[in-house]
């Protein structure tokens, strides 16, 4: 099959047209371990995911140094299965989420990483803090209250929509929200941008892109 070929030169298609400073994370859910193993191979070392269980099946098989993201939408309860090798948890949308990082982190005695998720879609599904709440958080300085969580960032996804203005809208709202909070809460990662939106985030300003479709094929999901 040439899928394999086809995920390698998307790989190396992609990151050629990346702006220095923009990172890369390949989105392999419902994709099987043999296809990130070709990605890997072609130098793809970041990979996000969005279900616990088919990441931990992944992770068990798949080489040492890849970069794990949690892109999806985290339960509390299953935190701790990836406290111990999660690179960066995207999607963290509720202070009790928070605080069960924190108390896995703490048991590791590890620092985790993570991204407030904002939510700045129309729609009502998508999830996330509002910004007053992301502006509160750091007002207060609440980090203090989760020592084993180093929160570097913020994450989005924009409403699913073809209107290009609604999107650009959306991704300058949370890059300047971003902006705004970064120097005095060394934020440095903005995640925002995926197969379709991608190019559009760059320009508003995003660091880190999340690219499923346009690497690995359309998802057949599974019922
Ligand atoms: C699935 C997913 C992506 C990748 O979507 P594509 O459109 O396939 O690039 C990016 N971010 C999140 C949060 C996702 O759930």
């Amino acid at each position: 099959m040439e899928v394999k070929t086809d995920i390698q030169s998307a790989i190396v298609s992609i990151k050629s047209k990346l702006p220095e400073g923009v990172s890369l994370v390949a989105v392999s859910k419902t994709k099987p371990a043999e296809l990130i193993q070709a990605a890997y191979n072609a130098g793809q070392k970041e990979f996000g995911e969005n279900y616990v269980q088919e990441l931990l099946e992944k992770q068990a098989q798949l080489p040492e140094d890849i970069k794990w993201h949690f892109i999806g939408h985290l339960q509390s309860n299953k935190v701790k299965h990836i406290a111990p090798f999660v690179y960066l948890i995207h999607g963290v949308d509720s202070l009790s989420l928070l605080k069960e990082i924190n108390k896995q982190g703490q048991k590791l005695n590890k620092i985790i990483n993570c991204l407030l998720q904002v939510h700045i879609a129309e729609e009502e599904s998508k999830f996330g803090f509002d910004i007053d709440e992301i502006n509160t958080f750091f007002f207060s300085k609440s980090a203090i209250n989760y020592p084993f969580v180093k929160v570097v960032g913020l994450m989005g996804m924009a409403t699913n929509t073809d209107n290009l203005k609604q999107i650009e809208k959306e991704f300058k709202l949370l890059s300047q929200l971003f902006e705004a909070l970064k120097p005095a809460n060394n934020l440095t990662v903005l995640s925002m941008g995926m197969s379709s939106d991608y190019q559009l985030a760059i320009n508003c300003g995003s660091n880190l892109i999340r690219i499923g479709s346009a690497i690995f094929g359309n998802r057949v999901y599974q019922k």
